[in-house]
């Protein structure tokens, strides 16, 4: 079947906006003026952002206009308008993790992917909704803002990057800035109808990323094809000394593995992904993508994850016992909110009430309690040996094949509050995702089809370690050879 489009109209990628700005076509300050009235016709409904930097980033754009006016060499991001995930940094702006802690926190210092981002003068309209410290699915767990679906305004826009997806989706931001721990890049991707990547651990710098699980986060794209994707990635990407976890040496550029040819690559399909409780729109969706993969000359081969089905434990303990101890940190005493009290106890006991939402104290509660000295054992150092397993088993899978199709969540978009008092049927939607973080691989999402609900359906290509390049190529030739699948912004009217 062909996968349906609803409403709306193409908003353009960077790759074609960068063309038009170094062909004089338009301007950047005409471009970021454009969408910043485009971003205020649909804010209003979609609610993607919690601050705006219109003016700076204005000045910003003219900065780009003046250089192209004297004839330099622009680069691909310049003057693009995008936003960027409220838990990284920006020296001087609010970072909040949209959270009443951080409500008023103003980084003294940009994250290092922020740094890089100027080198290429970039523009940033502002900061991205998300759950609360990036704990969550549906960006429901925002103290300080909703965020909708573009594609229907009763359905979450996913999570924890709702915002980063929504704002790409609804054309109010050309690309932007996500993180996933466990999936917060590309199941809100999936969710929106938008391309988002969690580069392999250590491929981007997490310094100035506000953690989360520190040995699961990682800073990626999202954007409206798979191109812009590798631009993305490459203004980003590098080794880091201000994060311990960097990997060392040279990057790629992504942009040269675009290459529309799949044949003789050999996809593993993981039959622990398409399980009983696939949504069956879903799965006829990933039939049809591993029909079109075939039919490119691709070899596709059945292959075994076992341990699959005690990732979504695994993922639970470890990423909460680290979120207990980075959290930590919000004492009352170096960071964010202050709720006065007579003593010290008291005010840091009053604060963390206060300024940690339901879920995040519920979080931390259970990540101090696996972290316990009689239960570490039985828990923690448990989960970290299933852990090892889990990569074990993608390692040995990537002996025999390139990479890995799976669909990025098993369900579709779902309507607000339908999963908002359950927290574990919400940690149930992130079993494709999860393993993924835990092995430390890279993963990408990309359209791959719509419900008949009028939803975006996500397919997620899964490659080893620094494998990042042939997941650009089978995403890049599935798009080229599936423009049904292809995005489009469902919310007002044309851009440009
Ligand atoms: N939904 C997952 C969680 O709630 C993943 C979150 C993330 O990747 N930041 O932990």
């Amino acid at each position: 079947s062909r996968c349906t489009r609803i409403g709306g109209f193409a908003v353009p990628t960077i790759h074609e906006l960068h063309k038009k700005l170094v062909n004089k076509e338009i301007s950047a300050v005409e471009l970021t003026k454009a969408v910043i009235a485009h971003k205020e016709q649909v804010e209003p409904q979609v609610g993607a952002y919690l601050s705006d930097s219109h003016e700076e980033a204005l000045a910003k754009a003219q900065a780009v206009d003046d250089k192209i006016a004297a004839g330099q060499e622009v680069s691909m991001l310049a003057g693009i308008p995008g936003a960027i995930k409220d838990n990284i940094c920006i020296e001087g702006q609010k970072a909040t993790c949209a959270s009443k802690m951080l409500e008023n926190f103003v980084p003294p210092y940009s994250a290092t992917v922020i740094e890089k981002l100027k080198d290429q003068d970039f523009v940033s309209l502002g900061k991205l909704n998300m759950d609360e410290f990036a704990m969550g699915g549906s960006t429901e767990n925002s103290a300080l803002g909703k965020t909708t679906n573009p594609w229907n305004k009763d359905y979450v826009p996913g999570g924890s990057s709702g915002g980063s997806a929504a704002s790409v989706s609804a054309g109010s931001a050309i690309w932007s800035l996500g993180s996933d721990t466990g999936g917060s890049i590309r199941q809100p991707a999936s969710f929106c109808g938008v391309v988002g990547m969690k580069p392999t651990y250590g491929n981007v710098s997490r310094y100035g990323l506000i953690a989360f699980a520190s040995s699961l986060d990682q800073i990626g794209p999202v954007t409206r094809d798979v191109r812009d994707v590798a631009i993305v990635l490459n203004a980003i990407t590098g080794h880091d000394d201000k994060d311990s976890t960097s990997i060392p040496g040279e990057r790629p550029d992504y942009t040269k593995a675009l290459i529309n040819d799949v044949k003789n690559l050999r996809i593993g399909v993981p039959k622990e992904f398409y399980g009983d409780g696939l949504n069956p729109e879903v799965r006829k969706a990933m039939e049809e993508a591993i029909d079109t993969y075939k039919k490119l000359g691709a070899q596709i081969v059945e292959v075994s994850l076992p341990s699959t089905k005690y990732a979504l434990s695994a993922y639970y303990i470890v990423a909460l016992a680290e979120a207990s101890s980075n959290l930590a940190r919000y004492d009352g005493v170096s960071y964010g909110l202050r709720v006065p009290a007579d003593n010290l106890v008291d005010m840091s006991t009053k604060t963390r009430s206060q300024g940690f939402g339901k879920e995040v104290q519920r979080r931390i509660l259970l990540g101090t309690y696996v972290l316990r000295s009689g239960y570490y054992d039985a828990y923690y150092k448990k989960a970290l040996q299933v852990r090892r397993v889990i990569k074990n088993e993608f390692d040995q899978a990537f002996q025999e094949v390139d990479l890995l199709l799976t669909p990025t969540a098993p369900n579709t978009s779902y309507k607000f509050g339908e999963k908002a008092n359950d927290p574990l049927a919400m940690y149930l939607e992130d079993i494709c995702t999860v393993p993924v973080n835990l092995a430390g691989i890279p993963g990408i999402s990309i359209p791959a089809g719509m419900s008949s609900a009028g939803l975006p359906i996500g397919m997620q290509l899964l490659g080893p370690a620094m494998g990042e390049e042939v997941l650009l190529r089978a995403a890049y030739t599935f798009e080229q050879e599936r423009p049904d699948c292809k995005i489009v912004a469902p919310t007002g009217e044309a851009l440009l």
